[in-house]
């Protein structure tokens, strides 16, 4: 199967391992697939969509993961990673509340990597603030993080919804992907400027 190999940085005849195929009765469904790269030897996570049923056609394959050389999946701390996937498993057993407060406490956490001598215990709005005023995330993503059900006006006696959680799960993916992915890109591609320019340090647009 031709798919792109991030390590080759190239399309590779990649060799099948195996597959799952997700909504198999549905006209949107996808199939999973785990490939390796016969010149390098990596895994590779790929997926096709469904193009027509009778009979069953699948599409382009497109790799999924890595997504990238630099992926936030790696770059996350320890103990953000580990409390993503506290969060998960609490939302996979309906423990929505627990869910969303480990999300809450993902903040706190991600502040503490980003100011290791600032032990003060922060709260939810505090952190996603100093985030925000530290430039680590933009306008956007602070908006969305007090318009999820535990910003402003959220009180402590609210239960969280199935609906609620999976909101906070996602939005707390995106900021990681923001923090720990696109803001690390968007670094390297500064520095690449700079070390590419003719006057090395002096960018003008
Ligand atoms: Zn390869």
């Amino acid at each position: 199967m031709i798919v792109n190999c991030f390590i080759c940085e190239t399309d590779v005849d990649a060799l099948y391992c195996g597959s799952h195929i997700l909504d198999e009765n549905d006209a949107k469904a996808t199939r999973i697939l785990l490939l390796f790269c016969p010149t390098c030897g990596c895994s590779i996570l790929a997926s096709q969509s469904v193009i027509a049923t009778h009979p069953l056609k699948w599409g382009k394959v497109g790799r999924i993961w890595p997504r990238n050389a630099l992926s936030s999946f790696w770059d996350v701390s320890d103990d953000v990673y580990e409390c993503m996937e506290a969060a998960r498993t609490s939302f996979n057993k309906g423990a929505y509340d627990t869910c969303a407060h480990i999300c809450m406490n993902v903040i706190s956490v991600i502040h503490r990597t980003h100011n290791a001598e600032d032990e003060k215990v922060i709260t939810y709005s505090e952190g996603l603030a100093l985030l925000h005023n530290q430039g680590l995330i933009g306008r956007r993503m602070y908006d969305w993080g007090q318009e999820i059900p535990c910003g402003v006006g959220f009180k402590s006696e609210d239960a969280f919804t199935k609906e609620s959680a999976q909101s906070f799960i996602e939005f707390i993916e995106a900021l990681c992907d923001c923090i720990y992915f696109q803001n690390k890109r968007y670094d390297i591609f500064k520095n690449r400027l700079v070390s590419t320019s003719p006057t090395k340090g002096e960018l003008s647009l």
